[in-house]
């Protein structure tokens, strides 16, 4: 003690070290927020944190957790829209677990639905009651429920895949210098699709519809994007039912469904989705039997019909008279892209077009006694259908060929969060990205 108070700089270096503790745990505060992701299939719930300090770095926002509602989606609901909010319940206790109790009002809670809410239209609105009234019942900071414009879900999965990749944050100049260039996002969801990337600058957007402008932290972007309604895997496969049931037969062979398939579908059941009711046959049985001929190659024709490649006003179109630029640069493919190749154990970029077309066209031939002997899978009958509805989307569809689909990753997630549109729209609401100055969103919460 002596030593102490002789010691000139002993006051003065209690405060310092008092102040550099009070910083340190300002800084160690971590901030949460939670999105809610209303797919057409299922409900998914993300809780993200970054620490509580203003310099917003790429990569610093991480996903803590994710729930996933059991059951079905909340458009699924729409004849009893309570259950809707009964069935996030459980999601949303998790979520008051994951998160601190002293944080809970300062979190905000976001929940956005998709394609199968945009489906739903009128019915939309008792959904969304329910879900609110769920919602604002616990104690976070409730900002709302929307449905997501096709462009929104497009432009926040590239957001999201760009974040964490950390390639937002450089100047331009030292992007192209060394060649890092942003990666496009490719979502195949249950009722709609999306493809987003920045083209060639020579490749003028012909569409206002399809480009995006934004700003992020200093830089310019002009994406291209596009969200084909009915064009996800669930709905696609509607289509292609469809299209073979139109003359309201008592049984088809499907070459998208294993050799030896055989189950009894219900006409109305299948029929019951906007996607498809226009086509329902006058005349038609209650059931036709559905069997499999286990074919890729007239599979491959089934799904093309699905496509119309006849009308195009621009330069170049993808499909159903939709402008499309070439794409340009690596993708990171992701949700049901995802599911089914990961399942097909196809997910290594060192396989080419022709060896995963090669496979996929085996595994559809493959008699559908042989697979599913032991395994339990609830998607297990639609894998043909889905991989050759993958293939055939992003090369007759999208127009990758041999090269560009070698840039193609299918991927889950990066570095521990999800790809998915939820990270990239909670970062716009947040104004975790800024434009330039923190003042405007880079995109609009309408
Ligand atoms: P959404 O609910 O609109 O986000 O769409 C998700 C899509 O992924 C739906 O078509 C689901 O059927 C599909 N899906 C989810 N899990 C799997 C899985 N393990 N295998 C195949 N498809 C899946």
């Amino acid at each position: 003690s002596e030593m102490k108070e002789k010691n000139p700089w002993h006051k003065p270096l209690t405060i310092i070290i008092t102040v550099i503790g009070v910083i340190a745990i300002v800084a160690l505060v971590t901030v949460y927020g939670i999105v809610l992701d209303a797919g057409s299939s299922h409900t998914a719930l993300y809780i993200y944190k970054w620490p509580a300090e203003k310099d917003n770095n790429t990569g610093r926002i991480e996903q803590k957790h994710s729930c996933k509602v059991k059951g079905k989606g909340i458009s699924s609901y729409a004849a009893v829209p309570e259950k809707a909010g009964m069935s996030l319940t459980e999601c949303m206790q998790e979520a008051e677990m994951q998160v601190p109790a002293w944080r809970h009002q300062e979190t905000p809670l976001y929940l956005g639905a998709t394609a199968g809410m945009r489906l739903l239209k009128v019915a939309s609105d008792k959904v969304f009651e329910a879900v609110e009234k769920t919602l604002q019942r616990f104690p976070f900071s409730y900002q709302g429920a929307r449905i997501l414009s096709g462009q929104e879900e497009g432009a926040f999965g590239w957001v999201t895949v760009n974040y964490l990749d950390d390639r937002l944050k450089q100047s331009v100049k030292f992007k192209s210098f060394f060649g890092l260039q942003t990666t496009g996002a490719l979502d195949l969801g249950g009722a709609s699709t999306q493809i987003s990337f920045v083209p060639r600058e020579y490749d003028i957007s012909e569409s206002p519809s399809n480009a995006v402008a934004f700003r992020l932290y200093g830089n310019y972007y002009n994406l291209y994007t596009h969200s084909f309604l009915c064009y996800g895997k669930d709905q696609a496969l509607r289509m292609a039912l469809a299209h073979q049931t139109q003359s309201g037969p008592i049984t088809i062979s499907d070459p998208c469904f294993h050799p030896d398939y055989s189950v009894t579908r219900n006409y109305n059941t299948l029929y019951d989705s906007p996607c498809v009711s226009e086509r329902k046959p006058k005349v038609a049985p209650l059931n036709f039997i559905h069997t499999g001929e286990g074919n890729f190659l007239q599979c491959q024709e089934v799904i093309k019909s699905l496509f119309n490649f006849k009308s195009c006003k621009y330069s170049k179109c993808s499909f159903n008279g939709i402008f499309q630029p070439p794409v340009q640069g690596s993708f990171g493919a992701f949700s049901a892209y995802y599911f089914v190749m990961n399942f097909l154990n196809l997910t290594d970029g060192s396989m080419s077009l022709e060896t995963i077309t090669n496979y996929v066209a085996n595994y559809c031939s493959t008699p559908w006694n042989k697979l599913h002997s032991d395994i339990n899978e609830k998607y297990l009958a639609e894998y043909c259908f889905s991989g050759t509805y993958i293939l055939t989307l992003l090369t007759e569809g999208y127009n990758f060929n041999t090269e560009t689909f070698s840039k193609i990753k299918f991927i889950k997630e990066i570095k521990g969060s999800d790809a998915g549109w939820t990270l990239g729209y909670m970062l716009n609401l947040t104004n975790m990205i800024p434009a330039e100055t923190k003042d405007s969103p880079p995109l609009p919460h309408a």
